[in-house]
């Protein structure tokens, strides 16, 4: 399966094409909002080489800079995408002319030695994404169940830095067991301490997935997504910081994700959108209505 979509690469608005491999998916399975791994196939005898050129050969066109890989896991994985199989699909994309690909995986895969090997003599640029979610440990411990520490993804930061590496981050929008205000704090507080280590930060507002605590706190009503006002809040105050910003919400506007109101849903959305290509703030001034029922809901607690 593949997909598109706008993005800087390298100080450029491209097309940036998304391959989804079909692997096991992710070891930790454990996180309180995710269920991604559930459609994650269980047979390791998979072609994971076959299927990527194939979805690569369906998806290519000339206007293409960067390939972005997921697996609903960690592509550095040995036990998700193997080492020569990694190495195979690294020499292709290079081959191709790609400048750029992004491969996403938990801090717990990223090992120096393994990069370099990956990396080969390739001109290719590599960005390893990880799903950091918050600096807070306790939020990582007690809201989202995530398996490692801030610290732990400091120290393998320092890896990418060494090899220059490009390190994205995933900042989570509204953890569950926080309100609307503090979950704007933390993701303002979380981008300002990876400044100086992140090259991307990217805002994932919450979404509720199936079979997830997440879905079982909404269901009793003890949870909502966060409002859209919120997003752009985040985002204006971290427009500024050094890495670039995106933000790309899923099921914007439906009962499942992030929303504002019927009236303003689709503005606010393409606002959204259009700041992830130039980080540019005076984009996100708006105004409707619902305005004031959200900052009702901040003075609240
Ligand atoms: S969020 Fe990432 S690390 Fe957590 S269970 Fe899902 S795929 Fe695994
Ligand atoms: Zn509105």
């Amino acid at each position: 399966m593949f997909f598109y979509n706008r993005e800087n690469v390298q100080g450029k608005e491209a097309k940036a094409l998304s391959i989804i491999l079909p692997t096991v998916g992710c070891r930790w399975r454990r996180c309180n909002m995710c269920s991604y791994f559930d459609d994650s196939p269980s047979d390791t005898s998979i072609d994971i080489f076959g299927i990527f050129v194939q979805e690569f050969d369906n998806a290519y066109d000339e206007e293409i800079k960067k390939v972005k890989l997921f697996t609903s896991g960690s592509f550095l994985d040995p036990k998700e995408v193997d080492h020569d199989c990694a190495k195979k699909i690294i020499s292709f994309l290079s081959e191709k002319g790609i400048s750029e690909v992004t491969l996403e995986s938990r801090p717990e895969y990223v090992e120096e030695d393994y990069l370099k090997e990956l990396m080969g003599n390739n001109d290719l640029q590599i960005e390893v994404a990880m799903g950091l979610e918050s600096s807070n440990n306790k939020i990582l411990k007690h809201s989202i169940n995530k398996g490692f520490t801030f610290e732990g993804f400091l120290s393998v930061s320092e890896i990418l830095k060494k090899l220059g590496i490009k390190n994205k981050a995933y900042l989570m929008i509204k953890p569950p067991f926080l309100t609307e205000k503090e979950a704007i704090h933390d993701a303002i507080n979380s981008a300002k301490s990876i400044e100086k280590i992140a090259d991307v930060i990217s805002f994932n507002p919450m979404t509720v997935h199936k079979n997830t605590l997440v879905e079982y706190l909404w269901n009793k009503g003890e949870y909502s997504p966060p409002w859209g006002w919120s997003i752009l809040e985040i985002l204006k105050e971290t427009a500024n910081l050094r890495p670039d910003i995106i933000c790309h919400p899923v099921a914007f506007g439906r009962s499942r994700g992030p929303k504002n109101c019927k009236s303003c849903n689709r503005e606010i959305e393409k606002k959204i959108l259009e700041f992830s290509l130039n980080n540019d703030p005076k984009i996100l001034d708006y105004d409707c209505d619902c305005k004031n029922e959200w900052e009702e809901e901040l003075m609240k607690f």
